[in-house]
């Protein structure tokens, strides 16, 4: 059980974020500590190195007026000997690498004579070296630099002291940054867990509000903290997602309560004739005149069903398009034709322009429906006059126009027929056996092929249906 804990633990994002926060902060200080503890010994090594070449200079000076003398170089060793803080050790070597003269300290750096020193030297090279005497710990630091002396005698001379401040100045900054190191980390890994928690604290609250959201809150919303920050954009996003959600389960709460609404009209209609036909007997033509009234009401019933379960399919999208090429004037032929026997019978002139060919892509039982419902909505809606159906290409779509004499729609409802079960006067719906729903089923499949759908109308003069759908490209 502690080890499931541990693992949760260790997967909380958080604690992901702190830990990487720790490793990255730790690699960063030791990689400045690293550097400063190199610059600091690359300082102080320079620092010495000037010391020494310092009395180098001396030592350069008293050769060059006393070139033989060694008198001269043991009263300076005895003035360096006086030092105490930074005793220096020398040696003067003859060209050829003989003794002239040498400190009697100068054996305690157990220096080991290098050939190639000597000869970088007589190249007019400074040799700088950390010479470390076997088996002992101190090191030192040795320059060995050429001098030409007026007179025969050329000189190599070896200058060297200890590196016992710099070793204990480089070990107290040791010291500094151990103690330092974990109060930094510690800090570090306190910052790291507070920013982690606070710029992860919004996820915390959406994943409270989420659990706690059904059906029944989806008015509620997340209140953004107007940081304005990719956190606040989530909440936007997701707040505009539960808005949409909200939306589609009003309109399908609407969708229901009218679809029941509309069913149950009739229905309460049928029972009460019912009751009257059969509250006293009746004579075989009364019965049958009942019998014909009812077959048609469930007749309008039925095709409301059907375009109930069709909407319904379309929701849920389990009305799966089986897009094909095909031509889509011919398509449109065919419908008008079966049409144009109706509106003979209804005295409508019904006329298709020529149909240039065009193949679009779709499928080709939605896309006979759409155009069913739009020139059965034409015949319905217009007493007497004409209709005229066309198609034309315009760029990369093909436009259908649909246009009838009829009584047209007024201005302020053109923009409420596409919604279910929305009819411009119910009574005179009633007459046409329309419940609403044949341009919601048209709207529908137009999108479903990726393409738009307009009404241009003027009550009184006739409305023109437009479908724009995209044409095929091989
Ligand atoms: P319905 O089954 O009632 O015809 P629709 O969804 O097909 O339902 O149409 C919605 C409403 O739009 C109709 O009730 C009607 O008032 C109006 N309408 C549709 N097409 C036309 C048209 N060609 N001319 C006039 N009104 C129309």
């Amino acid at each position: 059980m502690f080890s499931k804990i541990g693992a949760n633990f260790y997967r909380r994002t958080d604690v992901k974020l702190t830990l990487w926060y720790i490793l990255t902060f730790l690699a960063s200080a030791l990689i400045i500590c690293g550097f400063l503890y190199f610059r600091l010994e690359h300082k102080l090594i320079e620092e010495v190195d000037r010391f020494i070449l310092d009395e180098i200079k001396e030592l350069e000076e008293i050769l060059s007026i006393h070139p033989y003398d060694q008198n001269v170089l043991k009263s300076f060793e005895s003035h360096m000997e006086a030092r105490s803080l930074y005793p220096v050790y020398f040696r003067v070597l003859s060209e050829n690498g003989d003794h002239f003269y040498s400190s009697s300290k100068f054996k305690e750096i157990g220096y080991v004579p290098d050939n190639r020193v000597r000869i970088k030297a007589l190249n007019g090279k400074e040799i700088r070296e950390n010479v470390r005497p076997q088996g002992r710990k101190k090191p030192y630091r040795v320059i060995s630099a050429f001098l030409p002396v007026q007179g025969h005698q050329r000189y190599i001379i070896q200058v060297g002291t200890h590196l016992k401040f710099v070793r204990k100045s480089l070990s107290n900054f040791r010291s500094n940054m151990l103690i330092l190191l974990p109060i930094l980390i510690l800090l570090g890994s306190l910052g790291g867990w507070f920013l982690a928690r606070k710029s992860l604290s919004p996820i915390g609250y959406i994943a409270s509000k989420a659990q706690h959201m059904t059906s029944a809150n989806l008015s509620e919303r997340l209140i953004p903290r107007g940081t304005e920050d990719e956190m606040d954009e989530l909440i936007e996003t997701i707040n505009a997602m539960i808005a949409r959600l909200d939306a589609s389960f009003k309109r399908m709460a609407e969708f229901i309560a009218d679809a029941s609404h509309e069913l149950k009209t009739p229905l309460c209609a049928l029972e009460g004739e019912a009751e009257v036909l059969l509250s006293e007997k009746r004579n075989p033509d009364e019965y049958q005149e009942g019998l014909a009234h009812f077959l048609e009401q469930f007749r309008h019933m039925n095709r409301m069903i059907n375009d109930l379960i069709l909407l319904s399919k379309f929701d849920s999208r389990q009305a799966e398009l089986k897009m094909v090429p095909l031509r889509l004037d011919l398509l449109l032929k065919d419908i008008a034709n079966l049409f144009k026997v109706l509106a003979e019978q209804k005295n409508i002139d019904l006329t298709i322009r020529p149909l240039p060919e065009v193949v679009i892509s779709g499928d080709k039982i939605r896309l006979q429906q759409l155009f069913t419902n739009l020139i059965d909505n034409a015949i319905k809606y217009t007493p007497t006059g004409s209709i005229q159906v066309a198609l034309e290409r315009d760029k990369g779509n093909v436009v259908v126009k649909i246009k009838d004499t009829g009584i047209g729609i007024p201005q302020e409802e053109q923009e409420n027929i596409f919604r279910r079960f929305y009819r411009v006067d119910k009574s005179r719906s009633r007459e046409t056996e329309g419940v609403g729903l044949g341009l919601s089923i048209v709207q529908w499949i137009v999108h479903a092929h990726h393409g738009e759908v307009e009404v241009e109308s003027e009550s009184g003069r006739g409305s023109t249906f437009t479908v724009y759908l995209p044409i095929h490209k091989a």
